[in-house]
């Protein structure tokens, strides 16, 4: 059994209460170990620890915080396979991918950070003709909270962590309930690290009762969250009261434009791992995907053929392409979903259908989904699945296109196929989503503001836009004679 403590003031605690929730390993079913449902009084405990922490912490030198994100960053990096043996166990996702995008990305979380705090300045301008100049101190807030979903667990935990604690802030974090192990063993790497005490404080369980009590919480100024966009209107809707800070990073239902004019090898290739990788339980992952019309029946029957060669398998295995989904609920509601787009009329043209793993029986395994819609108003396209399901409609114009991909609440991703310049620009332009690619997917660089439009949240994160999120600015006008 695999038991999990909170990380608090640097040592690893029972919660108050004695509570604890079970935690499955998605690839057999099992229960394999044990975490904290943590309550109010253990989250009041996270913040004594980061407020005791934080005056010492908002006066260390940048130099001196980089350096010990810099060793985080080094620290996760040795421990790769470790962090990802624990990251595919508790997630399904397949080993392969955790150790080459999950783990490495979080350690590049802290490295990045840890580089971009000795480069990051304030403003200051001189107001001439009124002999004054003001300029901007950028002081970090206190003690802020970070709430993060089980798709990505270290990757996105650590993505809000790494800024929250260059720019001088003290963290109460809480890792998905559905995916607590990797946050668990970052504790470690922490004190290993020589991070002060109570910088970083993790507590462990559900969003109902202890996510609830760290958004409750009258003295943690800001939240960063990112999940679910209902989830997200709840916080909102709680947090606005008391004026908090608040970065959103919620939900996506995102496009793929293709047009016959794009280099079509590579689409295809990308097209499959946009829609699958991760099991579709990527918030950028493109479920809805359009294609020109004139080559329509050309791609369909290629990519149903693709997709089918991916292999659907344990997540120890290297050779598996799809692992087990994350957990029995939502098993059963990407099931669902198929189930009301064959009652809608759509077309199932490969996959379907729960796959049983030989040895794993009881492991949450569904096949790589590929459904033929008649328009996007149904609920299949305007819903969020995450799961590995996309549907594919064909277009004629451009005009149709920006419309259908436009035509949803979210506004998160889009990515658009083609080589004519003058469609990029102008679907760059045009797609009210926050982030454009063109001709790829999911290609990251840290620097980029990232975030959504509509449902799919407020704020941006990434590079200077996240540290400018994890501090106050405040101007200062000085009159001089
Ligand atoms: P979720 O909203 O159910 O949970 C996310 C986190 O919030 C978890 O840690 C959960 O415990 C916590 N939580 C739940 N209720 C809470 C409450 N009342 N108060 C405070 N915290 C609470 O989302 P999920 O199912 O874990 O993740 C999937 C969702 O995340 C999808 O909608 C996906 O699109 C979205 N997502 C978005 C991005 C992005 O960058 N925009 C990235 C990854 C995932």
């Amino acid at each position: 059994m695999q038991n999990i403590q909170n990380y608090i003031n640097g040592n690893f605690h029972n919660p108050i209460n004695n509570e604890w929730i079970d935690n499955y390993n998605p690839s057999n079913g099992a229960v394999y170990g044990q975490i904290p449902n943590s309550s109010k009084e253990d989250v009041e405990q996270a913040y004594q620890s980061a407020k005791s922490a934080f005056k010492q912490w908002s006066h260390t030198s940048f130099e001196e915080r980089s350096r010990i994100l810099i060793k985080i960053s080094e620290l996760l990096e040795a421990n790769l396979q470790r962090f990802a043996e624990a990251e595919s166990k508790d997630n399904g996702k397949p080993i392969s991918l955790a150790k080459s995008v999950d783990i490495p990305r979080a350690a590049s979380n802290f490295r990045f950070f840890g580089n971009a705090i000795t480069q990051f300045a304030s403003e200051s301008h001189e107001s001439v003709g009124q002999d004054a100049i003001n300029f901007t101190l950028r002081q970090p807030i206190g003690v802020v909270g970070c709430i993060s979903p089980w798709n990505l667990p270290l990757y996105l935990f650590t993505w809000k962590i790494a800024p929250a604690i260059a720019a001088g802030n003290c963290v109460v974090a809480k890792p998905s309930e559905v995916t607590p192990l990797t946050a668990y063993l970052l504790g470690e790497i922490c004190n290993e690290a020589g991070l002060p005490k109570g910088v970083l404080n993790i507590v462990q369980g559900l969003g109902t009762t202890t996510g609830q009590a760290i958004v409750e919480h009258p003295d943690i100024k800001a939240i960063s969250f990112t999940g679910g966009t209902a989830t997200g209107a709840h916080i909102a809707r709680t947090a606005a009261p008391m004026f908090k800070k608040l970065s959103l990073e919620l939900g996506g239902k995102n496009p793929n434009i293709i047009f016959a004019d794009c280099d079509y090898d590579k689409m295809l290739e990308t097209t499959v791992r946009s829609s699958f990788a991760n099991q579709g339980q990527i918030c950028l992952c493109g479920s809805r995907i359009f294609v020109e019309e004139s080559i329509y029946k050309k791609f369909k029957a290629d990519f149903v053929q693709k997709v089918k060669q991916l292999k659907v398998g344990h997540p120890s295995d290297e050779s598996t392409d799809i692992g087990a989904l994350v957990s029995k609920t939502h098993l059963e509601k990407v099931e669902l979903y198929v189930k009301i787009a064959e009652d809608e009329g759509a077309k199932i043209l490969c996959g379907g259908l729960e796959v049983t793993v030989n040895g794993y029986e009881n492991g949450y395994y569904f096949q790589p989904t590929i459904i033929e819609v008649q328009d996007n108003v149904c609920r299949i396209n305007q819903e969020e699945v995450f799961g590995p399901v996309v549907t594919i409609m064909s277009f004629k114009t451009d005009k149709e296109a920006l419309v259908l991909a436009n035509d949803v609440k979210y506004g998160l991703s889009a990515t658009v196929w083609t080589s004519n310049l003058n469609r990029t620009m102008q679907f760059s332009q045009k797609l009210q989503t926050g982030i454009v690619w063109v001709n790829t997917w999911m290609m990251r660089d840290l620097r980029t503001p990232f975030g959504g439009t509509k449902a799919s949240g407020v704020g941006r994160e990434g590079g200077f836009d996240a540290l400018r999120f994890f501090t106050e600015p405040k101007n200062v006008c000085i009159k001089y004679e």
